[in-house]
Order: structure tokens, then C-alpha cells, then sequence
């Protein structure tokens, strides 16, 4: 008997060589390889006589060879040439460099013969094709829709459909329904057994659709039942920290140089909320780019502090994680709080990690190096993670089991149509900051070529002794004879020494090291230097609202939501903005992008046409927020399985004590093999 969860090799012939090579590809049971789709199929449905083939079609035909296999030899081919005939007529099987199949064929025996016909000067060749003796193989199963596995590591196609198919067929595997019956019935959703059957050998293209619909479904389902079911446990148990309110809270909100939007004070609100409820907060705060998320953050950790718990904040660059830290000191150093930073290039680290240790720092700003073992805090009582997009689940989660149970407030300027962030964020409560400060000025952004870049540079001059700033954003550090694009070193040098020889000008780029990146920062900052030429180390978080120009160079290699954080660094105050996007690019999508970005300032109509643009799989993949990977399901072409398999599951979550105990334990036994080894204690 083999059972799902036996592992590969214990399939036969398949040994130990064979069994490295499925592991490769992550699959290591049986039950791996049976979720193990195919993502096309070859349609050998189209069988034809020899008499009724047209010119490059695809087609299968069954011919009986009819004399011996020549030898041609051309400039870069060798090519063989089979004659084969059927009841109507005569044809030639051509192979490209392949001469092990010279003596394959016997003389009188047919095959099946799949690929595409070439008619030339009325002689019919079927090119390279597939083929197959017709004593080993029904015509059923060759004739069929046959699969294409996506990634096969060295194995051929034809080893996983023969291991496919002796599960399926020979040894017969059956898997337990996990799906209540009811979800199948009302969305007329086929069992597992007839999805697996189909999508792997399908019986007609109907059935591949019925299967497939199941499977995008199942897999939807499920990552959103995980996500709402963690939602739940958090917001049900009482084991969270219970904040009090103190009054010092507005005080220091009184004492801002800036009074808070609406939406900022909403959001507060809300976080205030979550933190004084003995419930735990797991709040996402999304708001675009310049619409002040920083000192909300602030205030909930002064919240944190003036409770006597320890708060941490982690941010995606040193750069940003450099700048926060001086924000913080600067509001709450006067206020007796303790403000730390720890990044890996930190100075004094030991003795950092010791004060954090000892409780001796409130507040600890930092970058990935927070998740590392060694650091251990005295009492963490709330976690905050800048641009959360630019982390995962996974990390997130490690920043949490940091503290007993603290609360969890994460942020976010990248903005995601309500769908997809139900996916992305379902273990979340969202707040939205809609309003950016008053006072700002819509970003004026051109889209201009190479050859007029004279012109900008006079343009920045100008501004300059305005006593603007501006940055010129380059996608390398350096050059490269694979790239042909600007590089940062390179422009810093020419522009310092030409156009811009009586100007104060700086580089920074990810390859130098903290100290020199943060003296340059803070030179800018200041105002000391006047333009700066960097990468997109500064993409995410900075801000230096005097800095009103962005130049972006070779803009047709950064994708919309990039571009759109990037012009995020300008319009940060009430002085008008520029941004010129440089590039020489006829592509559509080229186009497409800058006009859009000439168009508008809204970071969720950029988000949708980013969505529109290049589908999901780039930046709205559940991978790259460290979620369960989607094998079938793609975000963009199934927004109605997902809206149907999202409304399914938010019922069964709100009714999951009404369920019998079959279907609960089969729903949590999915789940929690999907969810295991990112949440470390997952469990329904
Ligand atoms: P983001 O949401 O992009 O993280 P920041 O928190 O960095 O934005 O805020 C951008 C700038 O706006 C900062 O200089 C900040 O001090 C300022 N700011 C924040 N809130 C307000 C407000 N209500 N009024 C005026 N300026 C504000
Ligand atoms: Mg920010």
C-alpha cells in the first residue's frame, strides 16, 4: 500500500539518484508530487491521416515505418529523416541532432508520432515530434492532453508522467476530502480525487477546467482561512498586554511643531484602542508616501514606555533605521526616554545589546539585526516594523517572539487594492491614513530623454540657489559591461567635475559602509550638501523635506510602485516638488508607466495600473511577503475565485464551532501543514 505521505522513494524505480533530484524541486512525499501540477498541456487530441495535415499545425499521426532511417548532415545539423506512410499517403519524420534514435525504430511497426507538420514542396515532415510505439500505449493515453511539468531539474517529462500516472491509475492513491461539503456543493466545486485525476490527466478539456477551478479555489481558500483563523486567535484571547492611557501622550502631541491630520489622529485612535484592551494588536497602518506614519509610531512606543515596557521599531535600510533614531532623540530624548539603535555595523554593539538586556534603553531602533538571537530585551511590550512590504511574515513574527506577547503594530506606504491586502495582511485589523499633511503640493513629475538633460540641470541649478535640494537616483552603483545603464560613481564623478563644479554634491550607495553613508545623510540632511547622487538605498522612508528634485536615471528599469516611492522622497513639505523620470525607452510598458506617473500622485490608482501592467507575480506575490508560495492560483487572473473563496472563508471562520468534527479536523490538519513552518506555533 503507499500512503500520501510515504516519502518518494519508496515509489518503484525511483532511487536514490532520482529521489535527490525530486527533492531539488521540494518534493519529498508522495502527496508533494501529486500537488505537483502541470502548468500546460499539449494537445495530442488533433489526430490526422497524412492526406489531411495542413501546413504548421500541430497534429498526432499514426504511421508505420516504411523503409530505413537517412543520415543528412548539413553546415550545423545533422538531421534524420524517417519515411513512414499510413492508408493515405507517405511522410517523413524529421530529428534534429539526435542520433541515439537511429536504431529505435522498427520497419513495419507504428508509432504514434505528435508535433508539428511542415508540408514542403508537397512532401509532409513532422518536425522533432514526440512519439511512442503504438504496442506500449493505448491510443486514449496518447492521444490526450498531455501534461507539462514547470520545472523538471533533469528528470525527464516523461519520468514524472510515468510516476504520475502509476499513483493515479495503478496504485490507485485516494485522498480524504478536506473541503466541508457543502462549500463543494453551493460553489459547484468538483472532489479532490476527480481535481487531481484532471489536472494532472485530464479526460477533456471541460474537465481540466472543473479540476482547475477546484484547485485555484482550494488554494485561495485556504491561505486566506489560515490568515483569518490567526486573526481570530489574536483577537480572541485576553493574553495581551493591557496599556493605560497617560495623559503625557497629548501632551507631547500638543508639543509637535505640526498638528495631526484627521487620519493620523483616526489611526491613533485606533492604535490606542487596540493597546488598552487586554487583547493583543496586530494592526497594519497603511498610508502613502509622506502621509506621517513615523510619529504615529512614536507616539504608540511612548505609549509603550511610559507603561514601562521596552518598543521596538524595524526598518528596511541603515539608512532609515539611522534616521528614525535621530527623529526619536530629538522628540524624546528632552522627555527622559532612552533611544538606541542597533543595525550590523553598530559600534558599540555589545554593550547595545546588554543595555537592551538590562532594560536600560526604552526605545530600540533597528534593522534585520533586531531579529538575531543574541539580541534578548528585558520586557518588550510593543514591535513596530517600518515599510513591512520589504519584510515577511516570517520575520515579523520573529521580531514578536522577541517579548511575552507584545503588540504588534506594522506599517506600510505601499497601497493594495482591499482584495488582495485580505490576503496579504488577512491576520491584520488595517487603519488607513487617506490625507496627506496640508499644505502639500501635488509632485510635478515630466517624463524627459536623455538629450535634455542639459536643460534639467540648468532647471537645478536654478532651484538650487533657491535653496532647494535635489537627489539624482541611478540604478547602479557602479558600472557594468553586462548593464547599459547609468551608474552612481560614474555620474557622481562627471557631474562633480563639469555641470555641477560649484556645487556641493555627494554620493551614497549600498556598498559603503554605515559610518560613510551616514555622514553623507546627514550632510544632506543639513543641507551641506546640495545635491545627491545615489541608488536606491534611499527608495524607502527617507525624509528631508527641504530636498524638492528627483531625478530618476534609466527610469524604464524600475517598475510603477518603485518609481512611486522613490518620488516619495520630494513633496515632503510645502514647496512646490519636481520629478524628471530619464529615459530613452519606446517600450509600451515603458510608456504606459511614465505617463502614469505623469498623471498622478495616487499611490493606489498606481497600484492598480501596476497590477494591470505586469500582473501579480512580481510584486504582489504572496512569496515575497513570506507567505505560503501560490503553486496555481494567480492573484490577478482569478479575482473571482478569490472573491468567492475569501467570502467562504470569512463564514467558516465566524462559524467554525458549528462544523462537525470531521470537517473541522480535516480544515485544520490543510491548514496547519500550509501555515507550520512559517508561524512557529500554529495551530487551530
Ligand atoms: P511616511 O508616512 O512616508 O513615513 P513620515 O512619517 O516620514 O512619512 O512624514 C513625512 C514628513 O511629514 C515628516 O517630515 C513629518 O515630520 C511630517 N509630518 C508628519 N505629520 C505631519 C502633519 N500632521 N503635519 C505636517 N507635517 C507632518
Ligand atoms: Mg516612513
Amino acid at each position: 500500500m503507499i500512503r500520501l505521505d510515504d516519502p518518494i522513494s519508496s515509489l518503484k524505480g525511483v532511487g536514490a539518484k532520482k529521489t535527490s533530484k525530486f527533492n531539488k524541486l521540494g518534493l519529498y512525499t508522495v502527496a508533494d508530487l501529486l500537488y505537483y501540477f502541470p502548468t500546460t498541456y499539449e494537445n495530442r487530441k488533433n489526430l490526422k491521416t497524412l492526406n489531411k495535415v495542413r501546413h504548421n499545425e500541430k497534429a498526432t499521426i499514426i504511421g508505420k515505418v516504411c523503409g530505413k532511417i537517412q543520415e543528412i548532415t548539413t553546415k550545423n545539423k545533422r538531421i534524420l529523416k524517417l519515411p513512414i506512410q499510413d492508408n493515405t499517403g507517405i511522410g517523413y519524420v524529421i530529428f534534429y541532432n539526435s542520433s541515439y534514435l537511429k536504431k529505435i525504430f522498427k520497419n513495419n511497426e507504428k508509432y504514434y508520432f505528435y508535433g508539428n507538420i511542415n508540408i514542403i514542396n508537397g512532401e509532409v515532415q513532422i518536425n522533432h515530434p514526440k512519439f511512442r510505439n503504438i504496442q506500449k500505449e493505448s491510443i486514449e493515453d496518447f492521444c490526450s492532453l498531455t501534461p507539462k511539468y514547470p520545472l523538471i531539474n533533469g528528470l525527464s517529462q516523461n519520468e514524472i508522467i510515468t510516476l504520475q500516472k502509476k499513483l493515479i491509475s495503478e496504485y490507485r492513491i485516494t485522498i480524504k476530502e478536506y473541503l466541508p461539503s457543502y462549500i463543494l456543493e453551493k460553489n459547484k466545486i468538483c472532489d479532490i480525487n476527480y481535481a487531481i485525476k484532471n489536472i494532472h490527466f485530464p479526460s477533456s478539456s471541460r474537465s481540466l477546467k472543473v479540476a482547475k477551478y477546484r484547485l485555484v479555489f482550494e488554494e485561495l481558500f485556504f491561505l486566506q482561512f489560515g490568515l483569518l483563523m490567526i486573526k481570530k486567535n489574536n483577537t480572541e484571547s485576553n493574553n495581551g498586554i493591557k496599556f493605560d492611557m497617560f495623559p503625557q501622550v497629548q501632551d507631547l502631541i500638543d508639543m509637535l511643531p505640526f498638528k495631526l491630520t484627521n487620519a493620523q489622529v483616526n489611526a491613533l485612535n485606533d492604535i490606542i484602542k487596540d493597546m488598552t484592551s487586554p487583547k493583543g494588536m496586530n494592526r497594519l497602518i497603511q498610508g502613502d508616501v509622506g502621509s506621517g506614519k513615523t510619529i504615529i509610531a512614536l507616539l504608540a512606543m511612548y505609549l509603550s514606555c511610559l507603561n514601562g515596557y521596552q518598543s521596538t521599531l524595524m526598518a528596511p535600510t541603515e539608512i532609515l533605521a539611522e534616521q528614525h533614531f535621530k527623529t526619536f532623540e530629538n522628540i524624546l530624548k528632552p522627555l527622559g526616554i532612552k533611544v538606541g539603535v542597533l543595525t550590523k555595523s553598530v559600534k558599540d554593539r555589545s554593550k547595545i545589546l546588554e543595555y537592551i538586556k538590562r532594560g536600560k534603553l526604552d526605545i530600540i531602533i533597528g534593522t534585520h539585526a533586531l531579529i538575531q538571537d543574541k539580541v534578548v530585551f528585558k520586557n518588550l511590550g510593543l514591535v513596530v516594523t517600518d515599510e513591512q512590504h520589504r519584510f515577511g511574515v516570517r520575520q515579523r513574527s520573529f521580531l514578536k517572539q522577541k517579548g511575552y506577547n507584545p503588540d504588534v503594530l506594522v506599517m506600510t506606504a505601499t497601497p493594495i487594492p482591499r482584495t488582495l491586502s485580505l490576503i496579504l495582511y488577512g491576520d491584520l485589523d488595517i487603519s488607513i491614513i487617506d490625507e496627506l499633511p496640508p499644505g502639500r503640493k501635488h509632485v510635478k513629475t515630466y517624463h524627459i530623454s536623455p538629450k535634455e538633460t542639459e536643460k534639467l540641470y540648468n532647471f537645478i541649478k536654478k532651484e538650487i540657489t533657491k535653496g532647494r535640494q535635489a537627489y539624482i537616483v541611478c540604478p547602479l552603483v557602479e558600472d557594468s559591461d553586462k548593464i547599459d545603464a547609468q551608474s552612481a560613481i560614474d555620474l557622481y564623478e562627471n557631474l562633480k567635475d563639469n555641470y555641477f563644479n560649484s556645487n556641493k554634491l555627494g554620493l551614497v550607495h549600498g556598498k559603503m559602509n554605515s559610518e560613510d553613508k551616514e555622514t553623507i545623510m546627514k550632510k544632506f540632511k543639513s543641507g551641506e550638501i546640495e545635491i545627491l547622487i545615489t541608488t536606491t538605498v534611499i527608495e524607502v522612508g527617507v525624509n528631508v523635506p527641504n530636498a524638492s528634485i528627483m531625478v530618476i536615471q534609466n527610469a524604464e528599469r524600475f517598475g510603477l510602485a518603485q518609481l512611486h516611492q522613490l518620488r516619495g522622497r520630494v513633496g515632503r513639505s510645502s514647496l512646490q516638488s519636481y520629478c524628471f523620470l530619464i529615459s530613452e525607452s519606446n517600450s509600451k510598458v515603458t510608456i504606459e508607466r511614465m505617463k502614469t506617473m505623469e498623471n498622478t500622485n495616487n499611490g493606489f490608482i498606481i497600484a492598480e495600473k501596476d497590477l494591470k501592467l505586469r500582473g501579480p507575480g512580481d510584486f504582489f506575490g504572496t512569496k515575497q511577503h513570506g507567505l505560503p508560495e501560490l503553486k496555481i492560483a494567480d492573484l490577478f487572473k482569478h479575482v473571482n475565485i478569490l472573491k468567492k473563496s475569501q467570502e467562504e472563508a470569512l463564514y467558516i471562520v465566524k462559524n467554525f464551532n458549528k462544523l462537525n468534527s470531521n470537517d473541522k479536523e480535516a480544515l485544520k490538519l490543510k491548514t496547519e501543514n500550509l501555515f507550520g513552518n512559517i508561524y512557529n506555533d500554529f495551530t487551530i
